[in-house]
Parts: C-alpha cells; structure tokens; sequence
C-alpha cells in the first residue's frame, strides 16, 4: 500500500518500556513501510514499569496476533492468559443484583486476562530497535520533528517521539483535564494462587474480570493461568489503607483464599493530557491519561493513541501534518474523556453498601462530571456523545439504524450496565 507519509518518518524513538512503549515499538516495526527506517526504543532501567494492567478489550487478542504473527492459542500460553468475556459485577447499583457486562457478540467476543511483563516480552521480540537505557531529561517540540535530551549523553532529533513514560509527576490545569468526577485514587495489590482449572493447551474456560463492591470502594479478581491478580481500588482521602486491608483480608477469607502475597500500593491520578499529539511527540498510556481499571480501558487506550498517530503519519502526506494534528489530537482527548464518563457513571447508582466512600462517590464526586467534561473546557464535545448514549437507553424503542452507536464502547454496553446499576 503506497504510504505517502512514510518519507518524512524516517527516525522514531519511543521513550518507555511498559505496556504503551512496547506496543508503540512492535506497531512502528510492523507497520512501517520501509525497513530502512531507524526506531529507538529509549527507556531507564532504574525505573520500574507498573506492570499492572491484566484486563483487556477484545481488541488486543487480533492486534497482538499480528504484531507477533504467532497464532492465537500460542499468544494465549505464553501470556499465561485466559478468555475475558465481559466483567462480572457484583453489588453494584440499586437494584441489588449481580450482573454481567458482556462484550459483543455475548459469548462470542472475547479479549484476555494477561500477564503485563510477558506480553512486553513478547512485543519486544517482535521489535526491530536499537535499545538505548538512559534516563531522558527532556522531549520537545523543534521545527519538523522532536529533540530528546538525555542524561549523560548527546541529545537526538527524531521525526516521531512516542512518550510512554507513565503517569505524570503531578497535574496542572493547564496541561491536564482531571477527571476526578472518578471517585478513587489508589489501589491494594495481591497475587493469590490460581483458580482456573489447568489445561494442556490454552485454557478455553470462559473467564470474566469479577468487580465487586465493598464498603470503602471495589475489588477486583483477575484469573490468569498462573494466578489470579487481586486488586482493592479505594480513595486514600476518604478511607485510611489500615480499614482496606483488614476489608480486604476480611473479602480473601469469605472467598476461601488463604494465602496472598502482598504486590503494591500504588496511587493514580485520573486525568487527560489536553495535548496528546502535537505532530512530533505522542504521549501514550499512562503518559497521555489515566482512569481507574474498573473497565480496563488503559492498553485499549493506547492501542488507539498509537494506531491513529502511525496510520495518520504514515498514510498522509506530511504537507497535512499541521492539519492533521489537532484533530487527531481532538479524537483522541474526546476518546479518553469518554471511557472517563463511562467509568464515571458506574457510580452514579451507588451500591449495596451505605458507607461514607459510596456516598462520597454518588453523592459528590460523579455529580461533577458535567463541568468537568464541559465542551468550553475541553474543546471537544464527550459530553454532547454520552449524554446521547443515555438519551437512546431511554427511548421506549430504539431504532435499528442506532444499535451500532459508540461512544467509547457500544450502545449494548450501555444498555447492560444501565439495566444492572438500575438507571
Ligand atoms: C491498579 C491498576 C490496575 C490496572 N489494571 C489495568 C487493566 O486491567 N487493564 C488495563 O488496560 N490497564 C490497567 N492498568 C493500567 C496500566 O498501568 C497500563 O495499562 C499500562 O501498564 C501502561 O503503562 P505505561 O506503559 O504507560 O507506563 P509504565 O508501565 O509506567 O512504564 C513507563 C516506562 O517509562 C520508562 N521511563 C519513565 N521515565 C523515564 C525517563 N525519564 N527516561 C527514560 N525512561 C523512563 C520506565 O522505565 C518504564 O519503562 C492498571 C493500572 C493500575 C494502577
């Protein structure tokens, strides 16, 4: 296929080794047309990556498959992976009911419960790079490109800087959009045996991401091959970490767990980055927005940000670029924001439990959203898309021509998370 924009790519670093840098350096080796081009792949070995991040959409099962070339079931093994059909809700909403999220088709689709350093692994032997382990100082804007400043060594220049270097330092108004009409901001890590039955080949036992909710937020159990991942997510401003872990304790012997090893206590921000593409640098993953992993939205996330960026630059010719630019940058803020507004809503019908964080996140946190996600303030329209979503669930009949609308995910999502919470 001709690539018109493929001349004026002819240097890409990507700065970042956890899930978005390793996507971002298998997609460049993949989807260049020429094999000629130069791609760095820049990252500081003293810092840790996250490694969290084992729930998916079904997207990535297809995605990791090309950009490895190997079949799906060895995609699967060496994941250490199982099939996610949907997430199981459990004490959410006002209805009192456990319910399912299913992706569409229902029982067809699927995507993976993963191991996040093993599918880096695999990406990397997947990618044509020069590895360069140093820290970067700086990565900026110069005319036609980017520069890179590193410690201790020479700057370069790049045509295309992908930045996937996590969560940002702090937030600030002017570069961040905060979406904390999300109402927490730290999670509780356990790594439990596994409890999916053993298989030869890859386990086809349908799994689902169970989301249950406690009374200082929700847990999450994820079920690889080799084990299964625990998650306590919770605000640190509305309850102290010494209440989530004996809940937390408390929740692993109700579910007959009796051993645990404790993995982390890591705090995250909820925010989007307003300028996630400026034509030279990409901010992707954690680099570029955030949002708690109620509904795994963060490699999906990236998958996203990095495809639009190298189809955009590849296949247009680079007189379009300053065009190009901001409405790429546009899409890809109004993505995120709607995955935000999503999530956000979640919330929006409380649970089974009266305590102070399902008030302070009914009653307080999710009825911001509307400034937050105000159209003059982020200079794209989510709000307008997702309040057209609940719009189309309160018809009395939809119409057939409107069973495909998305906003972020489909209308059938919205429709099963609305009948589950009670909306
Ligand atoms: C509790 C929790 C649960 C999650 N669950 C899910 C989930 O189920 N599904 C999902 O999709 N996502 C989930 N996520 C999100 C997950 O974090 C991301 O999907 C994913 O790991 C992306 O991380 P990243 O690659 O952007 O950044 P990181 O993993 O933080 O990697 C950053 C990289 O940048 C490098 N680096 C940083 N600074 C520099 C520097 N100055 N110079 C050079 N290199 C540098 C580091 O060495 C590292 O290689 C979860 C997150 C949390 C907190």
């Amino acid at each position: 296929m001709l690539q018109p924009g493929s001349e004026s790519l002819r240097k890409i670093a990507v700065v970042g080794r956890g899930t978005a840098g390793s996507l971002a350096a298998a997609s460049v080796t993949r989807l260049h047309p020429d094999a000629d081009h130069e791609l760095h792949h820049i990252y500081d070995s003293r810092i840790p990556v996250i490694g969290v991040g084992e729930g998916s959409w079904p997207s990535l099962v297809e995605e990791v498959r090309q950009l490895t070339g190997l079949p799906h079931e060895t995609v699967q093994q060496r994941l250490k992976g199982t099939r996610k059909y949907g997430v199981a809700f459990e004490g959410w909403g006002r209805r009192g009911r456990d319910f399912t999220h299913y992706f569409t088709p229902q029982q067809v689709s699927y995507a993976y419960h993963l191991s996040a350093d093993l599918l880096a692994d695999m990406l990397h032997e997947s990618s044509r790079a020069r590895h360069i382990d140093a820290k970067v100082l700086d990565i900026a804007r110069v005319d036609g490109g980017a520069r890179v400043e590193f410690e201790g060594r020479a700057p370069e220049r790049y045509d295309l800087v992908f930045d996937a270097r996590g969560f940002p330092r702090e937030l600030d108004a002017d570069e961040h959009v905060d979406i904390s009409f999300i109402p927490t901001n730290t999670a509780v890590i356990r790594r439990c045996p596994a409890i999916v039955e053993e298989a030869v080949g890859p386990v086809l036992q349908h799994t689902y991401t169970r989301a249950v909710a406690r009374p200082h937020g929700w847990i999450f159990v994820i079920p690889l091959a080799v084990h299964t991942s625990y998650g306590y997510i919770f605000n640190r401003d509305v309850t102290g970490l010494d209440e989530v872990e004996s809940d937390f304790d408390a929740f692993l012997q109700s579910d007959g767990v009796s051993e645990f090893e404790q993995r982390a206590v890591l705090r995250f921000p909820n925010f989007v980055h307003r300028r996630i593409y400026d034509g030279a640098v990409a901010r992707i993953g954690n680099a570029a927005a955030f949002m708690e992993p109620l509904e795994a939205t963060a490699i999906v996330s990236a998958q996203i940000q990095i495809g639009m960026v190298l189809k955009t630059r590849l296949g247009r010719s680079v007189e379009h670029l300053d065009r190009d630019a901001p409405a790429v940058n546009r899409f890809l803020v109004k993505n995120v924001l709607r995955y935000g507004l999503f999530v956000g809503w979640h919330y929006s019908r409380g649970s089974r439990y009266d305590s102070p964080f399902w008030r302070f996140a009914r009653d307080r946190t999710w009825p911001r959203y509307r400034s937050a996600a105000d159209p003059a303030a982020v200079d794209c329209n989510a709000l307008g898309e997702f309040d057209e979503m609940i719009r189309l669930l309160h018809q009395p009949v939809i119409d057939q021509g409107d069973w495909h609308r998305m906003c972020a995910v489909p209308l059938t999502s919205y429709a099963q998370m609305s009948q589950g919470l009670g909306c």
